[in-house]
């Protein structure tokens, strides 16, 4: 049986990713160990232990920061009472969240200061959620799927907007804003995607694969949103069978039985290495005919957060210049496109 490996481009890392794990890698070169980081700074379990090694320590909350150190805020963003405990702790933050996510957040605050109930579509107790949500907590409801909707009440059916979060299925969450549309015909769409390029990206090249593949292998961790949705997206798309794995440990041979096309992906926090290595897991087992399939290219760069972006803000980091406007802190993200999707 001739078996082959057929490749998703684009996969792993995101642009929001990339500058969250830059993040945390400049904080360490400039202070040293150790930097706190509240929540795991992206959801993969591989950059978090790697990180861990460097001297980054994950805390829940910022009540177990030491006063006075350096924190920085996870890349799936926090609500703005989290800005508002580390300033009274007198932190200094560095906020990592991805400019995607900053835009959502600035989108609810903007929507609810102009009269408008939200209807967020997301994950309950996802962390990017928790985050959006406490920028209006008073005029957002939650929507986690169709089922929902004949239960949801708002203030003035006139006034009302949908907005997501960044990592959901493309196909469900225009299923649930339909279903939302239907109920409240005057439903205001968000001026652009919330689900970002890089969740659109990974699903459309996942779909592909899925056509072809007996078996499609999402490398990410289960807190991965994007890479949960990945295996769902795949066996939508007609793949026979989707495994979400770690690493190649954890691939089962018994998988293989049978599979004459395995196809291969990788959620937006996953390393490339980690693709790397299941590749060297195939081939040691007689599966190195790779293709890769390409359905977009990214050029995406995110710089730094203003924190770390400049000499005078490192400067002022280093001499202990602690922030006391919580809400200054909030990173006003200088995104570069250099280029778009196909
Ligand atoms: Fe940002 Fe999207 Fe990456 Fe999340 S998946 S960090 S929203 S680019």
């Amino acid at each position: 049986m001739n078996r082959r490996v057929l490749l998703a481009a684009p996969r792993g890392c995101c642009a929001g990713v990339d500058r969250a794990i830059a993040t945390v890698e400049k904080a360490l070169d400039l202070y040293g160990p150790p930097i706190y980081v509240r929540h795991e700074i992206v959801h993969n379990t591989h950059v978090i232990k790697r990180l861990e090694h460097k001297g980054a320590v994950f805390v829940d909350e910022t009540d177990q920061v030491p006063e006075g150190s350096i924190v920085i805020f996870s890349a799936h963003g926090v609500a703005p009472t989290v800005h508002e405990q580390a300033a009274r702790r007198q932190l200094s933050v560095i906020d990592a969240t991805c400019p995607l996510v900053t835009k959502v957040h600035k989108e609810a605050l903007r929507y609810s200061q102009d009269g408008y109930d939200i209807l967020l579509i997301g994950h309950e107790g996802h962390e990017e959620v928790i985050g959006t949500l406490g920028e209006a907590p008073e005029r957002t409801t939650l929507v986690k799927g169709p089922d929902e909707i004949s239960n949801v009440t708002v203030r003035d059916p006139g006034k009302v907007v949908w907005l997501s979060q960044t990592t959901l299925s493309m196909d469900e969450t225009m299923a649930t804003a339909a279903a939302l549309k239907h109920r409240f015909p005057n439903l205001l769409d968000p001026p652009s995607d919330d689900i970002c390029y890089a969740t659109q990206n990974r699903q459309r090249a996942v779909q592909e694969i899925a056509k072809e593949a007996d078996l499609v292998l999402v490398v990410g961790s289960a807190n991965s949103s994007n890479s949960v949705r990945l295996v769902e997206v795949a066996l939508a798309a007609g793949a026979h069978d989707a495994q979400l794995i770690d690493h190649a440990d954890e691939i089962n041979e018994t998988w293989l039985e049978g599979v004459c096309t395995i196809g291969l992906t990788s959620g937006a926090s996953v390393p490339e290495t980690l693709i790397q290595d299941v590749l060297k897991w195939l081939a040691a087992r007689g599966i190195s005919d790779v293709q890769t399939l390409t359905t977009a290219e990214e050029h995406q760069i995110f710089a730094l957060p203003r924190e770390l972006a400049t000499s005078s803000q490192t400067e002022a980091l280093n001499e202990g210049h602690r922030s006391q406007q919580p809400r200054e802190s909030h990173t006003n993200p200088d995104i570069r496109f250099q280029s778009h999707n196909r």
